[in-house]
């Protein structure tokens, strides 16, 4: 069974993310979403906003499952016997970052391999921190990202829909 672990911040989940793993849950058995919890990282969502945001979001597929974690992925991997880190590439600046990131994790890992996904040609523009960034001027972010997720981004700048 390869299980595939898609590891990011998601602060917040976009339709990006969703369209990754809406296509890898084709290609593996199963995709656990690992929400990352940095403590020197500043997010807009709390742990548990992502947490509960991508819960719903990905509620309606079966081999689809989320958690949130502190640790390093690769630790995180073995301890829950998956083979494969899972990592969206939308240009060439993204993989230039990804790729080093994959050889970074396979010093640490040799046994679990990086799996690159370009992104569907219409979500290349999407990026989480764009998209708040658009938000805060009250920009129009519905195509974006899910309508929960438009909603508490609205939310947190105190932006009524
Ligand atoms: P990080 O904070 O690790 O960059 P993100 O939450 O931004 O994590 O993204 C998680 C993963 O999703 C990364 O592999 C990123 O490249 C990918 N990703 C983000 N947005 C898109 C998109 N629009 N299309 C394809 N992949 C994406």
């Amino acid at each position: 069974m390869a299980i595939a672990l898609f590891p990011g911040s998601f602060d917040p989940p976009t339709y990006g993310h969703l369209n990754i793993i809406e296509r890898a849950r084709t290609i593996f058995d199963k995709i656990d979403v690992v929400i990352a919890v940095n403590k020197s990282k500043k997010y807009l969502f709390s742990e548990d906003e992502r947490l509960l945001m991508m819960k719903e979001l990905v509620s309606g597929w079966d081999n689809v499952s989320v958690h949130t974690s502190n640790r390093l992925i690769v630790d995180y991997a073995h301890e829950n016997n998956a083979s494969v880190l899972l990592r969206g590439v939308r240009n060439f600046s993204d993989f230039s970052y990804e790729f080093d990131l994959s050889l970074l994790n396979k010093g640490l890992a040799s046994d679990i391999e990086t799996v690159f996904l370009p992104t569907d040609p219409e979500f290349f523009v999407l990026r989480s921190s764009s998209i708040k960034e658009l938000a805060a001027f009250n920009g129009d972010i519905s195509k974006m990202v899910p309508p929960l997720v438009e909603k508490a981004i609205k939310k947190k700048y105190g932006i009524e829909k």
